[in-house]
């Protein structure tokens, strides 16, 4: 919205601010210039008032009361709010001001991301007079900053959401991933399925059957129905061919929440299934193997997972880094002390991100994938050891299960496991892939 012709706004804007900004007897000269800017606004900007202000505004550049300019953007690809600040009608100082406001309560590095969306309010001088950011990370916290007695003060506020408790069902064609995301699920709830809930009883990239089924009943937070993020996993039941599994949240007494299958057994455990994302296991743990570079009979005490150089390894549970460093056929080398006789090593790193005596939570990275040492090819070899015996990695987790329930807390526990499946079983929404499998659904 344009108040003068846009060549003239800047020139009649410096005038404007220097003639109001320059005194401290601004009254005096304000009164004495009274008439002679009046005559200049009349000629300049006066419009006579022949239409309500309900109705749309005169398409002429002119107008009499200015109003404030909104302005709303975007971020793209490799945008940054700094980067797409400087391409609006902002002086310099207007920017440097507004960022001073929201740095103390919003990260702009991290907390903003391309797509997410803003909307500038600009006053008829180009001042900025509110900010309203919506973070993709947090959409329920959007960043506001507004101009309170002149000064810009940022804050984030915390919309009101809708928690609802949703039932969904899909089948399993190829993978996961894919039937969440047909059900138009997030990748968000296949990480937890498959990592949090299932990760010590399904192995997903070896389990899987087509025409498995997987239910879950979560709950999923909305703002004016629009979907915000997931809440909790209340429960999931995975019906295969291969392998069935059903998982429910609850607490168990005064600990933390857990899951629980059908009879109460813990679904936790102490080590997550593999410690980077990989691309397969190119050696498995085996007590008599050939040894490709040394080219003789030795075991192989851990499981080689192939990752690309560079890919980030995460400790398998929270501990003490007892070594971080060179150990000879290792390479780069961590080392980890669990407690209760548990160690784990994460062997031919390219880079170790951790010192030794540092104290580590499950997922903290400790380095990076490489081949130093005995590898002829970049990959983890992961090894883990319990006093002193090292135990195959892939099998190690499911023996290594929580607490079950407390007995007097079984049926209260049983009573809740039913509750929900009467949800599951009521779910309405089948969700199955479109396309030529979809003919096989019952
Ligand atoms: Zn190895």
């Amino acid at each position: 919205m344009f108040l003068f012709p846009a060549e003239d706004e800047p020139l009649r804007q410096r005038l404007m601010r220097r003639f109001f900004r320059s005194s401290s007897a601004r009254f005096w000269l304000l009164a004495s210039c009274l008439p002679a800017l009046t005559v200049l606004r009349l000629g300049v900007i006066w419009q006579p008032a022949s239409s309500p202000a309900d109705l749309p505004a005169p398409l002429e550049p002119l107008a009499l009361a200015p109003e404030p300019q909104r302005l709303t953007r975007t971020l793209g690809a490799d945008d940054s709010i700094y980067q797409s600040l400087k391409r609006q009608p902002l002086e310099e100082s207007q920017i440097a001001e507004l960022i001073r406001a929201i740095t103390p309560v919003f990260n702009l590095r991290s907390d903003s991301r391309p797509l997410d969306r803003y909307t500038l309010t600009l006053d008829p001088e180009g001042v900025v007079q509110r900010f309203e950011y919506l973070s993709q990370r947090e959409p329920e916290r959007p960043l506001v900053v507004e101009r309170q007695v002149g000064r810009l003060v940022g804050r984030r506020e915390l919309l009101p959401l809708e928690k609802r408790t949703e039932a969904i069902e899909v089948r399993i064609i190829d993978n996961l991933s894919n039937a969440l995301a047909d059900a138009g699920e997030g990748a968000e709830l296949t990480d937890r399925i498959a990592d949090e809930i299932f990760g010590s009883a399904i192995d997903f990239t070896q389990d899987l059957r087509r025409g498995d089924r997987l239910g879950i009943v979560c709950e999923k937070y909305y703002q004016n129905g629009r979907f915000i993020r997931y809440g909790e996993v209340l429960l999931a039941r995975y019906t295969g061919e291969k392998v069935s599994q059903l998982g429910v949240s609850f607490q168990n007494g005064a600990g933390p929440k857990h899951y629980y299958d059908a009879q109460g057994n813990s679904l936790n455990r102490r080590f997550i299934n593999y410690p980077l994302p990989f691309r397969g296991i190119t050696s498995r743990f085996n007590t008599s193997r050939f040894h490709p570079i040394l080219k003789k009979s030795r075991p192989h005490l851990g499981t080689d997972y192939a990752a690309g150089h560079g890919t980030m390894v995460w400790a398998t549970a929270s501990g003490r880094v007892v070594h971080a460093g060179w150990s000879g056929g290792y390479g780069n080398m961590v080392e980890i002390d669990h407690g209760n006789g548990y160690r784990s090593r994460y062997g031919h790193l390219s880079r170790v991100s951790v010192r030794q005596g540092q104290r580590v939570d499950q997922k903290t990275p400790v380095g990076l994938v490489g081949a130093t040492g005995l590898a002829t090819g970049p990959h983890l070899h992961y090894e883990l050891i319990k006093n002193g015996r090292h135990l195959n990695p892939e099998r190690a987790n499911r023996d290594l299960q929580g607490e079950p329930l407390q007995k007097t807390l079984l049926a209260q526990y049983a009573a809740h496991r039913d509750q929900l499946l009467g949800l599951l079983a009521g779910s309405t929404h089948l969700a199955v892939h479109a396309g030529p499998a979809a003919g096989a659904v019952e």
